[in-house]
């Protein structure tokens, strides 16, 4: 397995609009793209900061994980995003390792990258999400 890089911190905020009068505006990051990921009740928009992005990123109802996420922390840091060049492998290995992970198998998400969340209990309090390019 191996890692290439931090590929995005996601940032949870209620309203992206709001947000991108700091990040765009005032950092002047490059707005790369925004979308909705209807699967995970989201609206996303990524920043090039460098070789890494920011994700910002807004509930689209009350049931999303990021409405519950921002009730119980009030925003910030959700999770750091580590992109792997097999994520198969990195969930085998994470697996066999004893590591609690969220999802077993990696799933589409934004922009066609294969996704999967790993327990914050198996890494210190943060959660995780690896990626790969899809091939
Ligand atoms: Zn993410």
């Amino acid at each position: 397995m191996l890692i290439e890089k931090i590929d995005h911190i996601g940032i949870a905020v209620e309203s992206i609009e709001n947000w991108l009068g700091f990040y765009r505006d005032v950092l002047g990051l490059q707005l790369s793209r925004s979308e909705e990921v209807k699967t995970q009740k989201v609206r996303v928009a990524f920043l090039k900061i460098g070789e890494s992005q920011i994700e910002l990123l807004e509930p689209t109802s009350e049931d999303s994980p990021i409405s519950n996420f921002l009730k119980a922390r009030g925003g910030g840091i959700h999770h750091i995003a580590i992109k792997v060049n097999d994520i198969k492998e990195a969930l085998a290995r994470f697996h066999e390792a004893g590591m609690r992970l969220i999802d077993n198998e990696p799933r589409i998400g934004s922009h066609n990258q294969l996704v999967a969340f790993v327990h914050p209990k198996a890494s210190g309090g943060v959660l995780i999400e690896l990626t790969q390019e899809p091939k």
